[in-house]
């Protein structure tokens, strides 16, 4: 499989430090409001990745932080009046919500920084004694980030350009080093919440979060490191230079980052009044045609939120569904008939599709093409579905379930039974219909319909939908 490698901007082949085994880091966010759309771009790539990995059998330990101790939380407690760590979870339990509702899976681990602190504090304390950080008198800790000869791998900035554009904005403090010098540790504030260190009571820097909660639970050095691409600097290169300078070996071999989602073509912001959180879009539409939108364009790439779009993603995965609804009617008809010969030669045409989507995800992940493969396989089946055996239907619904389900594209109906009177309803209107009493029948059609049940009368017998 190739990835692209920020690390070198090159598509590379991925290999794993240990055979079949892939250990990944997704940098989660930071819970002191609903999530955003953007914000599940990457929940919704990486989750997607993570689940093709294991399709091709890897053991993934999929590994995604909360961010649950910043200046943005305490703000919000402050204006609620509640202590932070009440903000951070009920925006955990609402981010936990909105990710059911994506379809992504829980990591293996959500670590919380909060919880991590003892971790941080043995970090920092190494990065003094090796020379790559120093605390000042008021207990602020900062990372000497000239002393990491790699500083700037990730990002491809040149260091004495970062210097340079620091020049303007003011002095260095006495005992600050350096402008490029960034904080581990910083001292309490007021009404802030914080834990005692060897330097002062306080609490870490965002950077030293991610470095301790990899270490903790993948190990010094891991195989993949995902986050989104404005996370590249100064954050992800912080972490390099913390991680590397502490253990001694490369942090992670592959970094991936997905491109930012813009909305009608401009920045989301919430000045701009063009800010939408995944629950607002959950009033419009179900979260699956959000993350299918999400999908339909390669996670590197710049992705435009708009109705249409949104429209369209729709349409495309109804276009799935029906072909599923179908199959799963189709079958249920034929319940007892057996594969032909020439059945089984056809489900042998059908490896193309999956061919096709293996190479589209082999690609750097391309789910685009992915799902264009899926399109191609929809349209065989609509072909073949007339006349075909229920064995075969049988056999090209698992394989459709099973790259859907590689995307996190749920088919499979969940078990709905209608109440009885509708059922009593239904069974009227065919017996309408059976006596040529078609003024019958369809009255009670358009009953059906106000209680929000749609018919339709097909070779096969009658469907009924909710809409
Ligand atoms: P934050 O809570 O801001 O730290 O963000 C959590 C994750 O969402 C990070 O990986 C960010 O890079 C990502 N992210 C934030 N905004 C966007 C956006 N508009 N498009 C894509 N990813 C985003
Ligand atoms: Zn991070």
């Amino acid at each position: 499989m190739k990835i692209f490698n920020t690390l070198t901007r090159q598509k590379e082949e991925f290999k794993p430090i240990e055979e079949g085994k892939l250990s990944m880091y997704v940098c989660g966010p930071t819970v002191y409001n609903l999530i955003h759309i953007g914000n599940a771009r990457p929940m919704i790539v990486f989750d997607t990745f993570r689940r093709y990995m294991e399709y091709k059998g890897y053991d993934v330990n999929y590994v995604s932080n909360f961010t649950d101790v910043d200046d943005k939380i305490i703000k919000k407690a402050n204006e609620e009046g509640v202590d932070p760590s009440e903000i951070s979870t009920r925006y955990i339990n609402e981010c936990k919500k909105d990710m059911e509702g994506l379809g992504v899976r829980p990591a293996t681990t959500h670590p919380m920084a909060t919880k991590e602190i003892d971790g941080m504090i043995d970090m920092i304390s190494t990065l003094i004694d090796k020379g790559y950080a120093y605390a000042v008198s008021d207990g602020t800790v900062y990372y000497r980030t000239r002393k990491f000869d790699g500083y700037g791998k990730l990002s491809h900035k040149n260091i004495d350009d970062l210097e340079a554009g620091h020049r303007d904005i003011g002095v260095v403090g006495d005992e600050k080093e350096d402008y490029l010098d960034f904080v581990l540790w910083k001292p309490k504030k007021e009404g802030e919440p914080y834990w005692d260190s060897p330097w002062c009571q306080g609490r870490p820097g965002w950077h030293i979060e991610c470095s301790v909660m990899s270490k903790r639970y993948l190990g010094d050095t891991i195989d993949i490191h995902a986050g989104g691409e404005d996370l590249i600097f100064p954050h992800h290169e912080n972490e390099i230079a913390q991680s590397e300078a502490a253990n001694g070996v490369p942090f992670a071999h592959y970094w991936m980052h997905n491109g930012f989602l813009n909305i009608d073509n401009k920045k989301m912001s919430k000045s701009l009044g063009n800010f939408f959180t995944v629950r607002d879009i959950s009033e419009k539409y179900e979260l699956q045609v959000l993350r299918f939108f999400m999908l339909s364009a390669h996670y590197r790439s710049p992705l435009n939120f708009s109705d249409e779009l949104m429209e369209s993603a729709k349409s495309g995965l109804d276009r799935i569904r029906e072909c599923a609804d179908n199959l799963r009617f189709c079958i249920e008809q034929r319940k007892d008939t057996q594969e032909s010969e020439s059945e089984n030669g056809l489900f042998a045409e059908t490896d193309v599709f999956v061919k096709k989507f293996e190479d589209a995800m082999e690609d750097d992940c391309n789910t685009a093409d992915a799902i264009s493969a899926i399109f191609e396989y929809v349209r065989y089946i609509n072909q073949h579905i007339d006349g075909a055996s229920g064995a075969f239907l049988q056999r090209l619904y698992d394989r459709l379930s099973k790259l859907c389900d590689v995307l996190g594209i749920i088919i499979e109906k969940k078990e709905e039974s209608l109440d009885s009177d509708i059922e009593a309803l239904i069974e009227e209107r065919q017996a309408a219909r059976k006596n040529k009493d078609f003024a019958k029948a369809d009255e009670i059609r358009d009953k059906l319909l106000e209680m929000g049940i749609e018919l339709k009368d097909t070779r096969e017998g009658v469907k009924w939908n909710r809409i």
